[in-house]
């Protein structure tokens, strides 16, 4: 709810309304515009219906004619004559517009006229009410009461003065804009008495009030005046600090007010009983060339008022009680302040169509509330204020909405193009870089920058030169969360701040594209890395999909197979092989195992031609990829290795084996020389090495072709049988050979005849690199399994205190074809094959060898061999 209070827009609309607020409350303060207020105000003082109570003698042209150009100037008599007329007709007041200021000699006869019809016996009694005039308003005055003060007051002679019932001021106080609205309550005259208003003083006249009292029964109540006697108890006037009160306007003479002409009424040329019990104001009206006119507020209808109808007017307020008031300024400025506070909150919530409609609707509605207010309240509301309140505030909030609607459209076009241009692009960080610095360097005119992007290739683009200790703006690009990069821009002056929210806008919308060209730059380059990979393969590759059907397939392929691949992308790997003259067996081999296996292996054949056919299903992308190499050469190889380890065992070996039997024939004979018998013993030896490196390489081969026995085998009577077998050729170089053991022993799982093989060369060994006199010894020791039970492993011992192996040797020693040439050794004839091949057996048998050598001190090998498991 909050959020809501506080939203953008209203806080907008609050600022919006208290601005105007303070704005209006200025122009008021101040009296800006106060003459279009009032011309405004006029609109106010529509033509309304009089009481009928007030008659006005118009000295006009006809009356001008027949008594002279200047009425004050006339024969009094006339004056006279028309009291005695309007006496005769039953007036109840006459109120002279007419100042009788010069003494003439027929004064007396006026003054006998208007004391018979005040004091008339028998028939109605008529009062008179006479002008004063005051000139040189007074500003600075003290009197007990709100009042005008003159310098000057013109009085009519003293004799006519004295015989008139009130005497009032007939000035009016004219606004700014010209117009007469407010009449005087008191005046101060240059004596210091105070004497009323002309309209007050004829009104007080016309309710019988005398004079001398009048001044006591108008009581001053703050900004109230206050007529206590009269009969209706709310007769109230509203009074300014200087006693001014605005009076009201009816209409014309014309529309409003009876008019007669002075003449007529002298002449007793009038309808009987027109002045009875009414108020006879007498004054110019109608007299061209003489000249007591003012505008009245009912201007606006284009006429201006003489004077005697701005007192007939102001006499008929008095009359209908309808004195107007304006609002009280502590209201006044509650007013504006809520008007226009309030529109602006309404405002910020609407579109700009609705919100002018509103402010319409708004200030019609103002005018009507004003308008009825002034016909009941008479109370006058300003309505220049309260429109500016209600329409300023719209037309501030329309000027803010197209501002902000145009950096919005500004902003989207920016960002529309920037759009548009890195689709244009087609995902190329390297075109879409210095698009993104256009549209930055469109927002920030003679601006520098970098665009800097990371990652696995690093992009830079740089724009414009501006001095390095210019003012910067740094924008992370972020995309997905990611920081790709960043942007920098540079400018001599500092950025504003529409300036700093488009070009992160620019920065912001540009980044997602900018990943997608990485992305898409990075799937680019790995994908052409992997057709580089793939075309360039010398073996054929095959992409299958898990229903075996060809997707990719590399050059190698067709160029290996002699054929166009194209035909048979799409189609089953089979049809291919198919093609290829791979036989059915093969096919439903490899069918098989397609659909079974996940990685394989298999071999076909094409006439002459050996191939591998590797495959891997890649599960994650349900692909199958293949490679086909071309394995002919090896194959060829293969079958040339197994004819030469078959003519080694058979037509190396059979002739040697006569070699051999001849020479030992040859020793026993007696007539030999010694020297020729040394010789023999050399060929001797010869033809045994070569026997043994037959022997040994056959039973390489032997064990590489795989095939071999698994049974138990007594370890302690092999070893028995090697000591026994090994002994003769230990006594002949003086040396030690035993061994120990204990019983009963564990068999070992294994093939007897290659274990005994292994065992052999191992003891062999030991002899061979032990000099004459040592010792060899063999113990086997059960090693029991983790959980301490059944012993798991055997181990075999074979430990001699011969030569000894020196620590750079060790590692290579089970190395094929590896042998140690020390100074004690080198003489010692070996193959280098005996341990590898023993290496070769035990791993075989799933067992271990190792070696504890020091040179000098003999070496121990120790063999671990899994024990025979009885499967029940
Ligand atoms: P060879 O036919 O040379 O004996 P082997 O593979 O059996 O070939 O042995 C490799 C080398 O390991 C030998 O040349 C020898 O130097 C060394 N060697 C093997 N057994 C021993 C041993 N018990 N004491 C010292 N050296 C040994």
């Amino acid at each position: 709810m909050r959020g809501l209070m506080w939203s953008e827009r209203t806080q907008r609309g609050l600022s919006v309304g208290l601005m105007i607020a303070v704005l209006v409350l200025a122009m008021l303060s101040l009296g800006l515009f106060t003459s279009m207020r009032l011309t405004l105000n006029n609109l106010y003082f529509l033509p309304q219906a009089t009481s009928d109570t007030v008659v006005i003698v118009a000295i006009d042209n006809p009356s001008l004619a027949a008594y002279g150009r200047s009425p004050v100037q006339w024969s009094r008599t006339v004056y006279a004559d028309l009291i005695t007329q309007l006496n005769a007709d039953g007036a109840r007041v006459v109120a002279f517009d007419v100042l009788f200021a010069e003494p003439t000699p027929e004064d007396a006869v006026l003054v006998e006229a208007i004391q018979a019809a005040r004091f008339n016996p028998d028939g109605p009694r008529t009062r008179t009410v006479m002008p004063l005039d005051g000139t040189q308003l007074l500003l600075d005055i003290s009197t007990e009461r709100p009042a005008l003060a003159y310098r000057q007051t013109l009085a009519p002679v003293p004799e006519l003065a004295a015989v008139a019932d009130q005497l009032g001021y007939i000035n009016t106080v004219v606004d700014v804009d010209g117009a007469v609205r407010r009449a005087p309550s008191f005046m101060q005259a240059s004596d210091g008495a105070l004497h009323l208003g002309f309209s007050l003083a004829t009104y007080l006249t016309y309710s019988g009030i005398p004079a001398a009292v009048a001044p006591t029964l108008l009581e001053n109540e703050g900004a109230q005046l206050r007529i206590t006697p009269d009969l209706t108890p709310d007769r109230v006037l509203y009074v300014d600090e200087r006693g001014l009160w605005q009076h009201n306007y009816f209409g014309t003479s014309n529309d409003a007010f009876t008019v007669v002409s002075l003449r007529d009424v002298v002449q007793g040329d009038v309808v009987p009983g027109l002045f009875e019990d009414k108020i006879v104001l007498v004054g110019l009206l109608d007299a061209t060339g003489l000249v007591d006119r003012y505008n009245a507020p009912l201007a606006l209808q284009g006429q201006s008022l003489s004077g005697v109808e701005i007192h007939a007017n102001a006499i008929e307020t008095l009359i209908q009680q309808k004195p107007l008031r304006g609002v009280d300024p502590g209201a006044e400025v509650g007013l504006v302040i809520v008007l226009a506070v309030g529109a602006g909150l309404l405002y910020a919530h609407l579109r700009w169509y609705w919100m002018l409609a509103t402010a319409l609707g708004l200030i019609l509605l103002y005018s009507v509330v004003a308008f009825v207010v002034f016909d009941t309240q008479q109370m006058i509301l300003n309505l220049l204020y309260g429109w500016s309140a209600l329409g300023l505030t719209a037309l501030l909030m329309l000027g803010m909405n197209i501002t902000l609607e145009r950096s919005q459209r500004e902003r989207a076009e920016i960002l529309l193009h920037s759009v548009q241009a890195a689709a244009r692009q087609r995902l190329s960080v390297q075109n879409m870089l210095p698009h993104l610095s256009e549209d930055i360097a469109r927002i920030v005119p003679h601006s520098a920058g970098t665009i800097q992007l990371d990652g696995i290739e690093p992009h830079a683009y740089t724009w414009g030169t501006v001095p390095s200790a210019a003012p910067a703006l740094m924008i992370p690009l972020v995309a997905s969360g990611q920081t790709l990069g960043r942007v920098t821009v540079q400018t001599r002056a500092r950025l504003l701040p529409r300036q700093r929210r488009l070009v992160a806008a620019i920065v912001q919308g540009a980044a997602p594209h900018l990943e997608n060209a990485q992305l898409y730059e990075q799937a680019q380059h790995q994908n052409r890395l992997l057709e580089g990979i793939l075309t360039g393969a010398p073996s054929g590759v095959l992409v299958l999909d898990t229903e075996r059907c060809i997707r990719h397939m590399n050059d190698s392929v067709g160029y290996e197979f002699e054929t166009s691949a194209l035909p048979y992308i799409g189609q089953r790997i089979e049809h291919l092989l198919a093609a290829l003259h791979v036989d059915d067996d093969q096919r439903a081999r490899l069918i098989t195992a397609f659909q079974t296996e996940t990685v394989f292996r298999e071999e076909i054949r094409q006439g002459a031609r050996v191939y591998y056919l590797d495959a891997v299903l890649l599960a994650d992308i349900a692909r199958w990829v293949v490679i086909i190499s071309n394995v002919t050469s090896l194959a060829q190889l293969n079958m040339l290795k197994t004819r030469l380890l078959r003519m080694l065992s058979h037509d190396l070996k059979n002739p040697l084996g006569s070699i051999m039997g001849f020479i030992e024939i040859l020793q026993d004979d007696a007539a030999l020389s010694p020297q020729s018998q040394r010789f023999l013993g050399n060929m001797n030896g010869a033809a045994e090495h070569m026997l043994e490196i037959i022997n040994n390489i056959l039973d390489m081969e032997q064990l590489s072709a795989g095939k071999r026995d698994h049974a138990p085998v007594e370890m302690d009577d092999l070893l028995a049988q090697l000591i026994a077998r090994y002994e003769p050729e230990a006594e002949q170089n003086a040396q030690q050979l035993g061994g120990d053991w204990p019983t009963p022993l564990p068999p070992v799982a294994g093939d007897g005849r290659m274990l005994r093989q292994a065992f052999s060369n191992l003891v062999g060994n030991a002899l061979k690199y032990t000099p004459a006199g040592g010792r060899v010894r063999l113990h086997i020791q059960p090693q029991s399994s983790a959980d301490g039970a059944q012993p798991a492993m055997l181990r075999v011992v074979i430990e001699d205190n011969g030569y000894g192996i020196p620590r750079e040797a060790q590692d290579k020693l089970f190395t094929q074809f590896y042998r140690v040439r020390t100074a004690q050794t080198k003489h010692i004839r070996g193959t280098g094959l005996g341990l590898s091949l023993v290496k070769a057996i035990i791993d075989e048998h799933e067992g271990r060898i190792w070696v504890e050598s020091a040179e000098g001190q003999g070496s121990t090998f120790f063999v671990e061999l899994p024990i025979w498991q009885v499967v029940d």
